[in-house]
């Protein structure tokens, strides 16, 4: 078994991440892929980063700012956030 490194870059486990845990994957360059210390995930480049966009929908109005919750079933009224 190879020594446990970072990739190129870090990425973060996305299996943990939707259980709101933040950790950093490791890379195994025998197998090519990566794979988390605390969890069961593994995997190639491209999987992690589509799981990572997929868990991106949890934060869909994180950029905007909430005017007004309206009635029952109306739409959020929402405006982009530009910061302070
Ligand atoms: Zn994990």
């Amino acid at each position: 078994m190879s020594q446990s490194t970072k990739g190129k870059l870090n990425y973060r486990c996305p299996s943990c991440f939707i259980r709101d845990i933040d950790i950093d994957l490791f890379y195994d360059a025998d197998q090519e892929e990566f794979y988390c210390l605390r969890c069961s995930f593994h995997g190639d480049e491209n999987r992690v980063l589509q799981l990572n966009e997929q868990a991106k929908f949890r934060y869909g109005l994180i950029n905007k700012r909430i005017l007004s919750f309206n009635e029952d079933n109306d739409a959020l009224e929402v405006e982009i956030y530009k910061g302070k």
